[in-house]
């Protein structure tokens, strides 16, 4: 075994076996065993995706009898956590997944935790059927690409009761619960606007990454507070795991692809990359130009977002599109807080949020989104890599 395995098992290994899992597992365990020798079709006793080998499991219990072999097999596993409504975003991530480990877990749980009161839970896209043949095809196509390690084992989909043994805290600022809090940098930016977000977050991939136990898990730069936060927890927390973090996938005309995409409807869609543009402006300040300080970078991007601004008053209700910015900033890539000048050999992180407003009077027949085409708010980002400074 290599050390480092050595390690990692030990350390993995109190983790999952508190007294109680033991039981649970061990019961568990015997029936799954004598079931497995009955038949050689005992393997169809698990749900499986349709035509697939690959298990939808439900419950931690489940998960932990489904990962403790590839535990002591030294099989590597990777999780991707996502909340469902599955896009090529998505894909991308487990495609990385299934390249670098044996067995990719792929989570889908739309977490209450991280929706404010007055967010979209409700309405928030839940397409089971489509994503588990979205999963399906992706898995045919990796066991059809020789280059990959692994294929998608297991869709971990437990409900809010398994997640919350001791009962749902609520969505609340000040629900009270088993919370993780990772501060200063969960405060800002996305954090400012919602507050309960990164929380939310935190908590319920805590619980993810104890319940799984993965090697590595897989996470969006389209999120990329939210992979800020993660890398902090695992720092401070000391989780034995490594966070691997996935280019942003985008449409073709640059817009971050995104499950609240489907709430914008034709219209605000087309004018929904106003902040991809203004981002790139920015960038190109940066890059091109050479600016270096905050007013020089962030005023490329203001001036891209007025000129939107510009264009849509000059149309009527019936065909403009009203947007508003949350915020446009240029961050420290590992506090996020604002810099008031980069420090190339450190770089820094772009990022915005705008809110498309509802169309104000639909034409008719207009298609207006996916429930009715409520206010979306979309966040996008770009990284200014860290290089080394070139002294004259
Ligand atoms: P979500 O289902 O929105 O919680 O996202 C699950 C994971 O997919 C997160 O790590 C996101 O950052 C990632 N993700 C979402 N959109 C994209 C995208 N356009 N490109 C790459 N990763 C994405």
């Amino acid at each position: 075994m290599h050390p480092a395995s050595a390690v990692r098992n030990f350390l993995l290994r109190p983790a999952i076996i508190t007294t109680s899992t033991l039981r649970a597992t061990t019961k568990t365990t015997t029936r799954t065993m004598a079931s497995s020798c009955s038949s050689s079709s005992s393997s169809s006793r698990y749900e499986k995706i349709p035509s697939t080998q690959i298990r939808i499991l439900r419950t931690v219990p489940s998960l932990r009898l489904f990962r403790r072999p590839h535990l002591l097999d030294h099989r590597s596993v990777a999780l991707v956590p996502t909340m469902g409504a599955l896009h090529a975003g998505h894909l991308s991530l487990i495609r990385a997944a299934a390249k670098e480990n044996h067995h990719v877990i792929v989570s889908i749980y739309v977490n209450p935790a991280q929706f404010g009161i007055s967010e979209d839970l409700d309405s928030y896209p839940q397409t089971w059927e489509s994503d588990i043949e979205q999963l399906a095809k992706l898995d045919r196509e990796l066991a059809d690409d020789g280059s990959n390690l692994g294929r998608i084992s297991a869709v971990f989909a437990p409900s809010t009761k398994e997640m919350y043994p001791s009962g749902f805290p609520g969505q609340e600022i000040d629900s009270k619960g088993s919370f993780v809090n990772i501060t200063p940098v969960a405060e800002v930016l996305e954090g400012k606007t919602r507050p309960t977000f990164f929380r939310g977050v935190a908590t319920v991939c805590m619980k993810l990454f104890n319940a799984v136990q993965p090697e590595k898990v897989y996470f969006g730069q389209k999120d990329v507070q939210q992979t800020v936060v993660i890398k902090k927890m695992v720092k401070d927390f000391m989780l034995p795991v490594e966070v691997v973090v996935g280019k942003t996938v985008r449409a073709e005309d640059g817009l971050a692809l995104s499950s609240r995409n489907v709430y914008l409807g034709q219209r605000r869609r087309k004018v929904a990359t106003v902040l991809w543009r203004a981002l790139r402006a920015a960038e190109a300040a940066y890059l091109e130009k050479g600016k270096r300080r905050r007013e020089e970078i962030l005023g490329a991007a203001k001036e891209v977002v007025k000129e939107v601004e510009r264009e849509q008053e000059r149309l009527s209700p019936k065909g403009r599109v009203r947007f508003e910015v949350d915020y446009i900033s240029l961050a420290d890539p590992e506090s996020m807080q604002e810099l008031e000048e980069v420090d190339v050999e450190r770089g820094g992180i772009l990022s915005g949020a705008i809110k498309m407003l509802p169309v104000e009077e639909p034409r008719e027949g207009e298609d207006l989104g996916h429930s009715g085409g409520p206010a979306v708010r979309l966040i996008d980002n770009i990284i200014l890599e860290p290089r080394e400074e070139v002294k004259a």
